[in-house]
């Protein structure tokens, strides 16, 4: 069977096609957590606006993730400050730390039914060197007031279960949802504000026209002053050289049925979420029905169930012999969109089109908080936009990134294994 949230998650809201022709003040492509918090914040500051979506609201990664809602970026704060520079690195770094806040108080201001808890991020390494990164982030983050703790050895076998881990870093910040639900529950708020949101309606072409844009699909066309660009992983030929900022990655996601006890006593008693330091990550957490959900990188295919994905399966049970038992019920994939330099990154190509990608597997919260400082940009808030408005940079060679992604996992795989 392949996407669990596809069994578990809450009804979602039906949506048509768009029909005919249409005018609005905002057109937004792609129905992700970026494309629906965007479409919310306009449409409740009374904005008119269409949400156009290829399949249906949280048909891509935002409805297939690990679920895990983590703070911060990929880089460490002093890098992000040093990277970005004075204030406004300063100001990127406290916007990436409180976005999981800024999810957290969202569902509840919604009132969206996700499974919300703020458990806690566990980032756990296994190698000693990648400890000292451990230990550098804590500190880096410790300094700046934020909820983080070091838990060594014993203390991180308390937490997960498993004694495969040197040290881990505690981020209180973090914790999990139940992704499908969440952006159901987002298109669901975003057309009660007034969004008119339709699944179905692949954005086939975008067009000047005087002063507006037209977007084109299938089915009908809407005539707007802005466009916003929300397609991430999925990004197709729609905007020139847009997909070539961004390499999309593979994710694989394997499910256990709901665990016996007997099992889960000792499976993450801390009640955490967890990912690994390292360059190929994997990461896992209890859903509700205390099934494990454990996910790393996938093969570049359409994965149907677990049996497609024997690697992330036998690095379980090397966690937790006690799985040898267990029945696999769910395997799927879907993908990230990455960037070079594993920012992601906001581009103002033409006037009135803003793109917003590559959260480097960080989308959860990154996604939803940029949606709704898109919101602001759009709406001309004085409020500086959190991330630079940088000019879209192609990823030199891009067409080779099958190729390229593979070695890069094959090295990461290496460097993981070794500590580097
Ligand atoms: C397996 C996996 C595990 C992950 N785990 C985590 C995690 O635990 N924590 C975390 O923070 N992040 C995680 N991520 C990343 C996170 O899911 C993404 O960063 C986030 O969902 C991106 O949201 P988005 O709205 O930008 O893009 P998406 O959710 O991918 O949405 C893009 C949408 O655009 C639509 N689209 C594309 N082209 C068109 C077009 N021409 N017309 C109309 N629609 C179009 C697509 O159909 C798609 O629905 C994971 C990703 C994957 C794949």
């Amino acid at each position: 069977m392949a996407n669990l949230y596809l069994e578990t998650a809450e009804r979602a809201e039906p949506t048509m096609p768009l029909a005919g022709e249409r005018k609005a003040d905002v057109v937004v492509i792609g129905g992700g957590y970026t494309g629906l918090s965007t479409a919310l914040h306009l449409a409740e500051r009374g904005t008119e606006v269409v949400l156009l979506e290829a399949y249906e609201p949280g048909w891509g990664a935002s409805g297939r993730n690990g679920g895990q809602v983590n703070p911060g970026l990929k880089h460490d704060p002093d890098t992000v400050e040093r990277d970005v520079g004075g204030e406004r690195g300063a100001g990127l770094v406290a916007f990436a730390g409180a976005a999981p806040a800024f999810v957290f108080d969202l569902i509840e201001r919604l009132g969206i039914p996700c499974d919300a808890r703020r458990c806690g991020t566990v980032r756990a390494a296994r190698h000693p060197k990648h400890v000292e990164r451990v230990r550098v982030t804590v500190e880096q983050w410790a300094r700046r007031g934020a909820p983080v703790e070091f838990l060594d050895p014993a203390a991180v076998a308390r937490a997960t279960g498993t004694a495969q881990y040197q040290g881990a870093l505690l981020d209180r910040r973090g914790g999990a949802l139940n992704p499908l639900s969440y952006a159901r529950g987002l298109a669901r708020a975003a057309m009660r504000a007034g969004a008119s949101v339709h699944g179905g309606t692949r954005v086939t072409g975008i067009e000047r026209n005087g002063a507006a844009w037209r977007i084109r699909t299938a089915s009908g066309q809407v005539s707007c002053a802005q466009v916003v660009l929300a397609t991430n992983g999925y990004t197709d030929s729609l905007w020139p050289k847009l997909s070539r900022t961004v390499v999309p990655v593979f994710g694989a996601i394997a499910a256990t049925e709901p665990l016996p006890a007997a099992v889960t006593r000792d499976l993450l008693p801390g009640g955490h979420v967890v990912y690994e330091s390292g360059t190929v990550t994997v990461y896992y957490r209890l859903d509700e029905q205390r099934r494990l959900i454990i996910g790393g990188r996938g093969p570049m295919q359409e994965i149907q169930t677990p049996a497609d994905i024997p690697h992330i399966l036998k690095y379980a049970r090397r966690l937790w012999p006690s799985l040898a038992e267990v029945r696999w019920t769910h395997g799927w994939g879907g993908r990230l969109g990455f960037t070079a330099d594993q920012y992601p990154h906001v581009h103002e190509p033409a006037d009135g089109v803003i793109a917003c990608l590559g959260y480097c597997g960080r989308g959860v919260a990154m996604g939803t908080a940029l949606g709704a400082a898109l919101a602001d940009r759009i709406l001309k808030d004085t409020r500086e936009f959190p991330l630079p408005i940088t000019a879209m940079k192609p990823i030199p060679f891009h067409g080779y990134w099958p190729i390229s992604v593979r070695a890069a996992i094959l090295a990461g795989r290496v460097a993981d294994s070794l500590g580097l």
